[in-house]
């Protein structure tokens, strides 16, 4: 009788055949053209209106309810014309995916007929029947009153027949129940602070905004083999499945050639993407087999974020009509790679100076110092926040194991600039001599080469690493919205610059010339910071011995990790920066701890499930067999012979009645532990509970149903296995 397993087998084995080659398409003629952005507005806009919409983009103004049916009515009319039917708020809520509501443009008139309506009040706000999305007890269910309201400076863009207009989600009474109102706030803080400190070096900065650069990793798997594991489709990754013989060690897939199915795939999904106005630009195999990695250029940090949780989405919708599965978990298969989505981030002046570009001359050397050593300082008093920032149940795998950058967050700057900030470190105290200030311009800060991209060293185990014009924050998890990271990210770089600012201007003010204050400034947070940066093997044992003796955190699990963002220090950073409140932050935290703990309870119950209804009776099934089998030898062999020859037989229905009995006990056992777990009341103790108590039954269930995969007749294992699930 063939398993499901073997019909999804067959059922993949017939795809490769039928897959075609995507159409060609001029990049330059379709890109945008699925948004309503500078071209659509122009186009469909009264001047008046149009300029409204550009000067909210660049300085933040309001626009008039009057303005907004302009606007509206423009936006209309361009989604109209794509086939529009519907439109929706599109936002971010806490649970880290997207949420759209869709509402129909058609409107009756009354006398049997119907027009298409879409006012400027349903493009400003709307009020979802948003109960059911996590708040944290901010807004209790029996008055969800909370709404979505237009972010004009996100581009409103088309799904299929749906026009979707970026919104931020808040309460009533104010608080941000989504990433997006963070990080927005924590946008314009970094902005007015950096735009400050730019006017030490050039006072035609009028603006300064942070930019973000990501790059998404991810695996592909056959839709028909991805319904025949119900851990991937319930989890999102495999929670058994012994490893193939041959998996990633021969190094052959990354950079290899991209298997042609898969290219398929990501020519349709880069049309898509180009359309949408997200400006992908690279694309390769990853180390693991059917790994890959997807990177756009950067874009201002709130678009790059938003892109990137449309791509998440669309690389889901995109991947049906292929037959694929995009698995986003950080880690779906034990035994290969994970899957990080690095942020890479960096500050932009309109002026289009990159603030963390060294320049050409010893003036903009120095402003690039300025906000690079501010960097090092952020993260070195708030590596905490930092590790928080990246906390979730699908990353503890990659953060606490030895793979992909430890817990340990480090700073890492390369040889080059190691020198540099040596130097500047030897610097007396006080002002500088002329012959001081000649040697530094020349020596330190003048020979900073404008490029320093290739000198840059790859240092691939940091999980902050300064890569020639940027910095890479590697350790986002690859299922992450990159808010999280980027709010905390400009959070505490803003705090960061004003304290610089604010020291810098007392120096002045006490008699000091403005580049001395600045030196001086920038040597006293060389030296203290020097915990954070590291440039070794962040892998190494001897790395994290080191970083203990450093007073840095190695925190390894979510629950524990998640602590850092309701500490008195992080609530009042967040409150001074004006980015998120004290009921905000901890609703937050409150969120995340359930999250975590609901994601542990459904791998927990999944596993309990596979492992007892499907294992268990395969390796009963095929144990009988081998009985059956024992049973007939004994009945043809001469007693002697069978003695000989029945040992190993006997022996193995031995090992299979062990596995099966671990399995049985251990689940039994894993169920009781969540019993416990569940009556805890606190949130937090109930998910670290989860994280110590509950998780460990995961590895002793799955040895031995990995053990009774290699045991049991190939013909009768249920599941498919990681040979026919990897390698596509
Ligand atoms: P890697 O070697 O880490 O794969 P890539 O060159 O593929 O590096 O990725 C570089 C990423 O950094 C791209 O997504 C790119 O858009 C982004 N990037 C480059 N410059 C900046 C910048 N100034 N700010 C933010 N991101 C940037
Ligand atoms: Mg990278």
């Amino acid at each position: 009788m063939p398993t499901m397993r073997f019909a999804a087998v067959k059922e993949a084995e017939k795809r490769q055949a039928i897959e075609k080659e995507f159409p060609y398409q001029r990049v330059s003629e379709i890109y945008g053209e699925h948004t309503f952005g500078n071209k659509a507005m122009k186009d469909y806009m009264t001047p008046e209106a149009y300029s409204s919409v550009i000067s909210a983009v660049n300085k933040g103004t309001k626009i008039d309810r009057n303005i907004a049916d302009q606007v509206a009515s423009g936006m209309k009319a361009w989604a109209i014309n794509l086939g529009a039917t519907h439109y929706t708020h599109w936002f971010q809520p806490l649970t880290g995916s997207t949420a759209e509501k869709h509402d129909s443009f058609f409107e009756p008139t009354g006398n049997g007929e119907a027009m298409e309506k879409f006012s400027g009040g349903m493009l400003v706000q709307q009020e979802p029947d948003a109960s059911s999305f996590p708040n944290g007890g901010i807004r209790n269910t029996f008055e969800a009153r909370g709404y979505t309201a237009w972010d004009p400076t996100s581009p409103a863009f088309m799904m299929g027949r749906t026009l979707c207009i970026p919104t931020v989600f808040v309460s009533y009474t104010g608080e941000a129940l989504d990433n997006k109102t963070p990080l927005l706030r924590a946008l314009q803080a970094v902005d007015n602070a950096a735009t400050q400190v730019c006017q030490y070096f050039d006072r035609n900065v009028r603006k300064v905004h942070a930019t973000l650069g990501w790059e998404q990793e991810y695996f592909l798997v056959d839709t028909a083999l991805y319904h025949a594991r119900p851990d991937l489709r319930l989890t999102g990754r495999t929670l058994l499945g012994h490893a193939p013989a041959k998996g990633q060690q021969l190094d052959d897939h990354y950079f290899g050639s991209i298997p042609e199915r898969a290219r398929h795939f990501m020519r349709e999904l880069e049309y898509e993407s180009y359309r949408l106005g997200i400006p992908v630009k690279t694309r390769h195999n990853e180390v693991a087999p059917s790994q890959f990695e997807l990177a756009p250029v950067f874009e201002e940090a709130n678009i790059s974020v938003d892109h990137n949780s449309l791509m998440m989405d669309l690389m889901d919708k995109v991947a049906r009509r292929h037959h694929f599965k995009v698995l986003l978990h950080e880690k779906p298969y034990a035994g290969v790679n994970g899957s990080g989505k690095h942020n890479n981030w960096s500050l932009a002046t309109d002026t289009g100076i990159n603030l963390l570009s060294p320049g050409k001359t010893p003036k903009s050397n120095l402003q690039f110092l300025t906000f690079f050593i501010n960097t090092i300082k952020a993260v070195n008093e708030n590596a905490d926040l930092m590790r928080a920032s990246i906390a979730s149940a699908g990353n503890d795998h990659r953060l606490g194991a030895n793979e992909a950058p430890p817990a340990i967050i480090s700073v890492f700057i390369g040889s080059q600039l190691t020198a540099t900030l040596d130097a500047l470190e030897k610097l007396e105290k006080g002002k500088l001599s002329p012959e001081q200030k000649t040697e530094l311009k020349l020596n330190v800060v003048g020979k900073i080469p404008e490029i320093l991209l290739d000198n840059t060293d790859r240092n691939r185990t940091s999980p902050f690493a300064f890569t020639g014009n940027k910095f890479e924050f590697r350790a986002v998890g690859s299922q992450a919205n990159c808010a999280q990271p980027m709010t905390i990210l400009n959070t505490i770089m803003t705090k960061q610059l004003i304290e610089f600012k604010t020291t810098v201007d007392a120096l002045i003010e006490g008699g000091m010339k403005k580049d001395d204050a600045i030196f001086n400034v920038l040597r006293d947070y060389i030296k203290s910071s020097q915990a954070i940066r590291f440039e070794g093997d962040g892998y190494s044992q001897a790395w994290a011995d080191e970083a203990e003796k450093r007073g840095l955190s190695n925190v390894k699990t979510s629950p524990l990790a998640l602590d850092f963002y309701v500490t008195e220090k992080a609530v009042s950073l967040f409150e001074e920066i004006g980015v998120m409140n004290r009921i905000e932050v901890e609703a937050r935290h409150e969120i995340m701890l359930e999250e975590y703990m609901l994601k542990i309870q459904i791998e927990s119950r999944v596993l309990g499930d596979i492992a007892g209804n499907h294992i268990v009776p395969t390796a009963i099934n095929y144990q009988n067999k081998l009985i059956q089998n024992v049973k007939g030898l004994k009945e043809v062999l001469s007693a002697d012979v069978f003695q000989k020859l029945a040992k190993d037989q006997l022996q193995m229905i031995e090992e299979i009645s062990t596995h099966i009995s671990t399995i049985i006990s251990e689940r039994e056992a894993m169920v009781e532990e969540r019993k416990k777990c569940n009556s805890i009341e606190s949130a937090r103790e109930r998910a670290i509970a989860y994280c110590d108590n509950v998780i460990p039954y995961f590895g002793k269930i799955r040895y031995a149903a990995d053990k009774l995969e290699m045991l049991i007749d190939d013909e009768l294992w249920p599941l498919p296995k990681y040979r026919e699930l990897i390698f596509i």
